[in-house]
């Protein structure tokens, strides 16, 4: 999970549908909006160009009992299927961070070692960072159904699969430092838009010492 700059006014359908009995959240103006505001990722395993996009509710409506929360522009977030579903437990219903608002990069720490992907946070008191330390966690190796056991399965391959490629790249770099192709390659797989993000960023500044070139490029928002 990374930071995403949300774009202002609110989508204009919203505040029309909210006024209707059974008013949509979904209409194209806000499908069109969060997709480009999160870059076509998912805001929470942080895969690319969604083939089942979610409109997820940060904070659950729960069938419109909140219907302040359903149409709140701000807590609209976009998802793929797998996440939202794993997400909609009575455990996350008080909220998540909100990536919008806050760094995740601040206080979580994105690791995978081999089969395993381990979110660590910054402060352990913090119930918002410990749920989305758990819930990160979760989409990548929660195997309670057969479906979740493919789709989370899925989602751990094509993170190794991204880490490997930047990997590649930081070893390039290393043996070559004037490499302008390898350096190139490696500014884009740090952007925040690149999937998986938050991972490559992590792992570039845990290993500070041998990159510290790079730096500049995995640097948190303050
Ligand atoms: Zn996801």
């Amino acid at each position: 999970m990374v930071k995403v700059r949300r774009s202002f006014p609110a989508p204009e359908s919203l505040a029309e549908e909210a006024r209707k009995k059974t008013g949509r959240y979904d209409k194209p103006d806000v499908i069109e909006r969060l997709k480009k505001d999160f870059h076509n990722k998912c805001y929470i395993c942080e895969m690319k160009e969604l083939q089942d996009p979610n409109v997820e509710h940060l904070l659950p409506h729960k069938n419109g009992k909140y219907p302040e929360r359903k149409f709140d522009w701000e807590n609209l977030f976009w998802s793929c299927a797998h996440c939202n579903s794993v997400k909609n437990n009575e455990k996350y219903d008080t909220g998540i961070i909100d990536c919008c608002k806050q760094d995740p990069e601040k206080c979580l720490n994105f690791r995978i070692e081999s089969e395993d992907v381990e979110i660590s946070v910054k402060n352990f008191e913090d119930e918002l960072q410990r749920r989305t330390a758990s819930l990160t966690e979760e989409v990548f190796s929660l195997k309670n159904t057969g479906m979740r056991t493919y789709t989370s399965d899925m989602r751990l391959k094509l993170l190794q699969k991204e880490m490997n490629v930047l990997y590649r790249q930081l070893e390039k770099i290393h043996n070559n430092p004037e490499s302008k192709i390898a350096g190139r390659t490696i500014r884009s797989l740090l952007r925040r838009e690149s999937a998986f993000a938050a991972f490559k960023r992590c792992y570039v500044r845990e290993h500070a010492a041998e990159y510290p070139e790079l730096q500049q490029y995995v640097e948190i928002e303050s």
